[in-house]
């Protein structure tokens, strides 16, 4: 199994970016975003509750997300590997994780980190707002509260990898298709 983390802030392009690589690499797209929103969707007691926080710019409690990532996990035993977006923003989620794969006798061969500058996430973000029907991205308070919970909680689990020498930075602006030849680029020396 080939294991990849891609991660970075909210509007860094994780999402747009996880389309083309599970396209081009045959992984399983895991976000912990999209499966939030299906609950919500789905209007589940979970989803009901994650969207109370969600709307505040608010990470969803550890155990909730660790749950649904078992799950999914669990429901595609003969993935080729996975692709990890959104997850794991905490340290506690990526200690998590670590079992989970471990586990399965597998572990994450990289964390590719998009690097964006504040004032060009903010831009994306609302731009999104105006087309995605997200409602924690047409308000600026909830989208900078979700870039500060990104600091405070999220930037530190790149440290953990780190550790394991394990992170890959790669530059979050520019065309869409330059982004994904970086990406490409740096997969294909680890696949
Ligand atoms: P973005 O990266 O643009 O913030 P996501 O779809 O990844 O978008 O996440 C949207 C919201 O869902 C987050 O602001 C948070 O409330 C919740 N969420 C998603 N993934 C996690 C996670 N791993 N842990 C806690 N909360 C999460």
């Amino acid at each position: 199994m080939f294991n990849l983390i891609l991660f970075g802030p909210p509007g860094s392009g994780k999402g747009t970016q996880s389309e083309k690589l599970i396209a081009k690499y045959g992984l399983k797209h895991l976000s912990t975003g999209d499966l939030l929103r299906s609950e919500i969707a789905a209007q589940t007691p979970l989803g009901l509750e994650a969207k109370k926080i969600m709307d505040k710019g608010q990470l969803v409690p550890d155990e909730v997300v660790i749950g649904m990532i078992s799950s999914a996990l669990d429901a595609n035993p003969n993935a080729k590997g996975f692709l990890f977006d959104g997850f794991p923003r905490t340290s506690a989620q990526a200690e998590a994780l670590d079992k989970l794969l471990e586990l399965k006798k597998t572990s994450i061969a990289a964390m590719l980190a998009l690097n964006v500058s504040e004032e060009e996430l903010v831009k994306r973000l609302m731009k999104r707002g105006e087309t995605s029907g997200r409602s924690d991205d047409t308000n600026e308070t909830v989208i900078r509260a979700r870039i500060t919970e990104y600091r405070n909680k999220t930037e530190m689990v790149a440290d953990y990898y780190r550790n394991f020498d394990k992170v890959v930075m790669v530059k979050g602006e520019g065309s869409i298709d330059d982004i994904f030849k970086a990406l490409s680029a740096e997969i294909d020396q680890r696949i």
